[in-house]
């Protein structure tokens, strides 16, 4: 059955590509690309000559009826994005519903993702976490939002552009306070750094801002007052036998 393929592809290093996902890009009729330029980068490294389909943020709703069709037609078609998994802070969401609505079948060829591959060196415990993706533009809007994870003890995982790097990191030090952070640049390429600290140590350094970011921030660390929670659980039980 026509199916389309959602195909992560490498974030940087170009050998982070699964040979299922070669396989598949070599084998589909057509693939939807963010950016055609940088998908042909790719696809020339592996040899792969294939018809690209421009598919992005802003023509991603135009573009459903054409899919559908070439579905409809028998093609086989892959999504992918600029970099790494399509779908995370990148489109695909909106294609995919449609897609499984028209009951062709949507399959996930897995592969590299900058926030996974953030979190492993990050020295921040890794589980459970909250992927936020990009933050709000306005500073307002993002201290609104932050505020709203201030409480949670779950590491935060954020996407940011080396031009707001640092007002972000002033941000998340006013909302938060000194928390232990991970600044995970150029993740695969030649310049990955990782930086990890307290944000107060680390907004007093010098560092290189070029480059893509992953932001990671440690959960918030209540101190635990165990004479409360054997009271809270003293009335929860209460509550569950029906007092
Ligand atoms: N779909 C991608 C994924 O699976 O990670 C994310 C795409 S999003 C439009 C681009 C953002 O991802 C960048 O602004 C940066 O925050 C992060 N990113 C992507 N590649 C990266 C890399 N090599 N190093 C650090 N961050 C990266």
């Amino acid at each position: 059955k026509p199916t389309l393929y959602i195909v992560s592809t490498p974030i940087g290093n170009l050998k982070d590509i699964t040979y299922r996902a070669i396989e598949i890009l070599s084998s589909v009729d057509y693939i939807l690309a963010e950016d055609t330029r940088v998908t042909d980068k790719l696809l020339k490294h592996y040899f792969i000559n294939k018809k690209l389909i421009s598919y992005h943020e802003h023509n991603k709703f135009e573009k459903e009826e054409l899919i559908l069709k070439l579905l409809s037609e028998n093609n086989h078609i892959a999504l992918v994005s600029d970099a790494g998994t399509p779908m995370i802070s990148d489109p695909g969401y909106e294609i995919t519903q449609t897609v499984m609505q028209n009951e062709y079948p949507v399959v996930a060829i897995p592969g590299a993702s900058a926030l996974l591959t953030a979190l492993i060196t990050s020295n921040i415990a890794p589980m459970p976490f909250i992927f936020i993706g990009f933050l709000p533009r306005k500073q307002s809007d993002q201290k609104t939002f932050l505020e709203k994870y201030k409480s949670y003890q779950e590491a935060l995982i954020i996407y940011e552009s080396p031009k707001r790097i640092e007002k972000t990191l002033q941000v998340i030090y006013e909302v938060y306070g000194n928390r232990k952070i991970s600044l995970a640049r150029e993740l695969t390429k030649k310049f990955e750094t990782i930086t990890n600290g307290y944000i107060e140590d680390i907004l007093k350094t010098e560092l290189n801002l070029l480059g893509e970011y992953v932001l990671i921030i440690e959960g918030n660390q209540i101190e635990v007052d165990y004479n409360e929670i054997t009271i809270e659980a003293h009335v929860l039980l209460y509550i569950k036998q029906g007092y």
